[in-house]
């Protein structure tokens, strides 16, 4: 947005009381700039040493002997987690509840009720042996904001509402819940904990009965913000702060079954094969260089194979592998996949064996925002901190929230790129740098978004 724009979206009054606001004298419109770089950028900064400060303190509910956590959804270290957390952020002056599918939300009023909430969070339940900064860093940040925004008694216009999603690694159960894609159906499956799904929500102190109470529609939310760790060694490797998120990736599975002719190792000569094996192997290859033979930073993978009858002394006649490509983009996703099914042909031509292919499962991708991209990238620099366009390989919930309105995400460097481990680890500083463009974001977006 230019200077231009912005002021041609505000009244001449409102202008003229932020610029009273923020110390700028009123003299439209001569201040223009001053006033604009005024409002895109706050002198407000989070408290770093509390925030990095706090993530040790989480660190301990579920600490394991090796280091890192695990803090499974619905455990007894998630709800200790979650009781500890629902306190700082009562401490941060929000209204907290938890919502009937079991997500702590705290509520800050705006000056105008009217306006739709932003929202912003992430999750602190983990992998089994997982690390302390996967959704710790962007739950404890979304706190350290509105605490932030407490001690310096700033007022937004909108209504904000700090979130810590609840079951995030074992299938985006809360924010699912939330955009309304959650089935019900899914309550009796088992989680890790031991616990269905069901179970759990009620043991976090959810209300199965009125669920459906918490479904939000298109147009509810006037923004989601998500600062999370990169989990890929991109920002760590070019040396770079702040990620902005274009999207998260798309991901579609198959099944992929070869069927050739399962026969005597020891006197099928080798030009009288239908081996399964071999079409696998070669469809394999094939896979890597088609899904590299574009730029972009599409990702394609071979990542489980059984060969049957599965003995050393017999030709493989089944082979059934899986097929993953992930890709901002659907629809490279299918133009790769055409083009793996023909070249399967090819193969299979070749050495007398069959492929079929079943879709197993299928992500639609799920961009983020352009406006809010531009305000967090904004945000960022105005802070002095270098920014990298990516997309995210890893789901988030805020796949979900980008069913209800504009979403953004904001990356800060994973060291050596190491996620889902008890190696997992971020800088301080960087987590730092991270809630402050979050900070930024949301201020900025209140102050430009209806
Ligand atoms: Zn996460």
């Amino acid at each position: 947005m230019t200077e231009h724009d912005l002021f041609s979206r505000m009244s001449r009054r409102e202008a003229l009381t932020l610029a009273g606001a923020t110390g700028v004298a009123a003299l439209w419109p001569r201040r223009l700039a001053a006033l604009s770089r005024a409002l895109g950028s706050s002198p407000l900064r989070v408290n770093g040493a509390r925030l990095n400060d706090r993530l040790g303190t989480l660190s301990v509910f579920g600490k394991n002997p090796q280091g890192g956590v695990t803090r499974l959804a619905y455990s007894d270290a998630d709800a200790q987690a979650r009781e500890w957390a629902l306190t700082l952020m009562r401490d941060a002056g929000l209204q907290v509840e938890i919502d009937a599918a079991g997500n702590l939300i705290g509520r800050r009023a705006g000056s105008d009720a009217a306006r739709k909430p932003i929202l912003f969070g992430s999750h602190i339940d983990s992998v089994p042996e997982g690390g302390n900064y996967d959704g710790d860093v962007g739950s404890l940040s979304a706190i350290e904001v509105a605490q932030t925004l407490q001690e310096n008694r700033t007022v937004t216009r909108h209504p904000l509402e700090v979130v810590i999603f609840q079951n995030e690694e074992g299938g985006l159960i809360g924010s699912r819940a939330i955009s309304g894609e959650f089935e019900a159906k899914e309550l009796s499956l088992v989680s890790r904990s031991g616990k269905t799904i069901g179970e759990g929500i009620a043991f976090l102190g959810g209300d199965l009965a009125k669920l459906e109470s918490v479904k939000r529609k298109k147009g509810d939310i006037a923004a989601y913000i998500e600062l999370h760790i990169e989990q890929g060694g991109i920002l760590d490797a070019t040396k770079t702060d702040i990620g902005v998120v274009e999207g998260i990736v798309g991901i579609n599975w198959w099944d992929v079954t070869i069927e050739g002719f399962a026969n005597h190792a020891g006197t099928t000569p080798m030009d009288h094969r239908q081996d399964a094996m071999l079409a696998a192997a070669r469809f394999t290859i094939a896979v890597n260089r088609i899904v590299t033979s574009v730029p972009g930073r599409q990702v394609g993978t071979v990542g489980r194979i059984t060969a049957l009858p599965g003995a050393p002394n017999v030709i493989p006649g089944k082979v059934v592998l899986s097929l993953e490509l992930r890709d901002l983009d659907a629809a490279k996703i299918h133009t790769l996949f055409d083009r793996i099914v023909t070249e399967s042909k090819k193969i299979g031509a070749e050495n007398g064996t069959t492929f079929s292919f079943i879709e197993t499962n299928v992500n639609i991708p799920a961009p983020t925002d352009p406006r809010v991209r531009a305000v967090i990238d904004r945000s960022a620099r105005d802070l002095g901190l270098s920014t990298r366009a990516m997309p995210s390989g890893a789901g988030h919930d805020a796949q979900d929230m980008t069913r209800l309105g504009p979403v953004g995400m904001i990356f800060v460097p994973s060291v050596n790129g190491i996620s889902h481990s008890p190696k997992e680890f971020s800088r301080p500083r960087d987590i730092e740098n991270g809630a402050n463009v979050l900070l930024q974001t949301v201020l900025t977006l209140d102050a430009e978004m209806e």
